[in-house]
């Protein structure tokens, strides 16, 4: 499969007032083909986010270079969409309008995208819920507005920084599943999915491959594929080891 993303000795520093420059990320290389799952494991603080951004095009990276589709990528990055761990929903705008969010840079008809983020609404589960305000939704729906409004752009690749942290046990599972299956069943049309999580227990139960981050600076200390049979049962020694 052809690579869809491809990072090659990103280095991110931050400027701190007063005190030497923070290196947060060093001599990151990174490939994301068509197809691929990939996990991000690090610890908390270790800058998975910041990656997560830098492969956005939401922050510049220090040096080295993000490419999407073989094309070096300066700015957003056209080809991915990003879920939030905090949600990061407008709480103003009803669930509709925060999913519509997701096409405001797509050139279409207002009435286009309102019948496409409906059609998204469905997808995730929301059906019914259109005129809702944030606030009117228990956590594991906000996400699932977050989750339409990253998927209404059609992108290649689902970046997910720790998307499922701030949830529940029960409905962090339930979601996880739901994605899984749209995914696997190619209910959308999302190439890859780079999901950023510090549970190893996530990485293993969706991931086909897994980068392993130190800390101070981050740089990738294992590559682990994960070729086990879907659905995995997290009780079986495969799993486990
Ligand atoms: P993670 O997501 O792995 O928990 P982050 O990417 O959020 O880590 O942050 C990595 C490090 O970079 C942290 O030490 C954090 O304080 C620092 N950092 C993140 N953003 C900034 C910023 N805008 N300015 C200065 N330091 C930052
Ligand atoms: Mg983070």
């Amino acid at each position: 499969m052809r690579n869809l993303l491809e990072l090659k000795d990103i280095k991110k520093t931050f400027k701190i007032k007063d005190a030497s420059d923070s290196v947060v990320l060093e001599g990151i290389n990174l490939q994301v083909k068509e197809g691929e799952f990939l996990a991000v494991l690090g610890p908390s603080g270790s800058g998975k986010s910041t990656l997560l951004q830098i492969i956005a095009g939401l922050i510049p990276s220090s040096g080295g270079t993000v490419s999407y589709l073989g094309k070096e990528i300066h700015g957003v990055n056209p080809g991915v969409a990003m879920v939030f761990q905090s949600f990061a929903l407008f709480p103003w705008l009803t669930v509709l309008e925060n999913v519509m969010l997701g096409l405001e840079r797509k050139k279409m008809s207002a009435a286009d995208k309102k019948e496409k983020s409906m059609q998204v609404l469905d997808i995730v589960g929301l059906d019914g819920f259109e005129n809702a305000y944030p606030k009117e939704l228990s956590g594991g729906m906000r996400q699932r507005v977050g989750i339409g409004r990253a998927l209404v752009s059609e992108p290649d690749i689902l970046l997910m920084d720790e998307a499922f942290s701030a949830l529940d046990v029960l409905t962090a599972e339930n979601l996880r599943r739901d994605l899984l299956e749209l995914w696997l069943d190619k209910k959308i049309p999302t190439k890859s999915i780079v999901l950023i999580t510090h549970g190893i227990e996530e990485a293993v139960y969706m991931a086909d491959r897994a980068v392993i981050l130190s800390s101070g600076p981050a740089t990738i200390i294992k590559n682990i594929n994960i070729d086990l049979p879907r659905w995995r049962n997290r009780k079986t020694p495969e799993f486990l080891a």
